[in-house]
């Protein structure tokens, strides 16, 4: 179809109204995907609200997709018309550079984002250069897998950076979209596993998540009495926290590691870092293999996100829901 039918914001902040785009030629290297399902980001909601500065309107957001291949580009070999598959926040790369080339696309200066200056997945169809639609394994449900797309290969990707294992403790700090499906994934690699969290309401879904244990960061003594304790502490808020108790929670050689985007400069002092060789970092999604290699891991370990579901239609209902923390954990668009 050249013509196509979406849900896109037309200024900052603005509800989502239908909006059709000419999607011109497809290119030789691209798919045509028609869209079943495609689940709420948090990063759809900064893209609304243009908090990083980078959205263009209108625009349709939409960035953790299922479809079926309905056209394929001149070049694509990988996969064929009819075939499931799944886009997330990356659609392009320029394959050539030292990180494509090693298969860490997702650090690929040249990276193009799903729903960044084009058209994402609120939408009937979306096009994307074919490496970047894996194919989806049939033993995953479409709805439950979507928000893995993006929230989970987020919180996958750095669980097998830093190795993490039986030996590990590990603390995931909110438990929305990203954190419940990082409590999953910790607790399939092994790790002993603390759920942070700001409503003490989300403490029996965390422990039934894979949480061990659970601690509600309103209460200021937990905070205090966890000094020392993590190898591993993983961030998926997207406020500003108290970051030195985080930092004071980990072991030495710990790292705090932030997926989640606060709005300020972060505040930091130096001695914990230095006396016990603590770090602080942040990555983005994961590479195309990594994704395949986490539905496989999916798949295999029964690990699926926890959905509300709306028909695309009800799109501002959802990121209503998902603004105010309502969400159980992932708000998932049906076509
Ligand atoms: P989400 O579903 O809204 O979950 C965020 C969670 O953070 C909430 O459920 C809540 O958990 C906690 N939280 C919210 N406001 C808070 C506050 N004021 N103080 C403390 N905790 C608060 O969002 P998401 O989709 O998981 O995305 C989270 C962040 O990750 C966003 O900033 C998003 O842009 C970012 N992200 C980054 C990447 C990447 O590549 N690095 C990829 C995807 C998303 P509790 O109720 O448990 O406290
Ligand atoms: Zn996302």
């Amino acid at each position: 179809m050249t013509h196509i039918l979406g849900l896109a914001a037309h200024a900052a902040g603005a509800e989502l109204l239908p909006f059709r785009y000419d999607a011109g030629l497809l290119l030789a290297q691209e798919v045509e995907i028609r869209i079943s399902h495609c689940a709420v980001c948090h990063s759809d909601l900064h893209l609304i609200a243009n908090d990083w500065g980078i959205s263009e309107y209108p625009f349709i957001p939409g960035h953790e997709i299922i479809g079926k291949v309905t056209a394929v580009g001149s070049d694509v070999r990988s996969l064929s018309i009819g075939q499931r598959v799944g886009v997330g926040w990356q659609s392009n790369s320029c394959g050539l550079c030292e990180w494509c080339t090693q298969g860490m696309e997702n650090l690929c200066p040249s990276a193009e984002a799903t729903c960044v200056r084009r058209h994402g997945g609120f939408a009937e169809a979306v096009r994307v250069n074919a490496r970047f639609a894996i194919p989806i394994p049939d033993a995953l449900s479409s709805e439950h897998t979507a928000p893995l797309l993006c929230g989970g290969i987020t919180v996958y990707n750095p669980l097998r950076q830093h190795g993490i294992n039986p030996t590990s403790r590990v603390g995931i700090v909110g438990i929305g979209g990203l954190g419940h499906m990082a409590l999953q994934f910790a607790r399939v690699f092994g790790a002993e596993v603390t759920a942070f969290s700001t409503s003490a309401a989300k403490e029996e879904e965390a422990r039934a998540l894979g949480a061990h244990h659970f601690v509600n960061t309103r209460e200021p003594r937990a905070m205090r009495e966890l000094v020392g304790t993590f190898d591993f502490i993983m961030t998926t808020v997207n406020a500003d926290l108290d970051w030195m108790s985080f930092i004071h929670a980990l072991r030495p050689t710990g790292t705090l590691c932030l997926v989640g985007v606060p709005p300020s400069p972060l505040a930091i002092h130096a001695f914990p870092l230095i006396s016990g060789v603590r770090s602080i970092s942040g990555t983005p999604i994961g590479s195309p293999h990594r994704l395949r290699e986490m539905m496989d891991v999916a798949a295999r370990h029964g690990i699926k996100a926890q959905i509300e579901s709306f028909p695309m239609s009800h799109v501002n209902e959802a990121i209503d829901k998902v603004r105010n923390n309502k969400v159980r954990y992932r708000a998932v668009l049906a076509n």
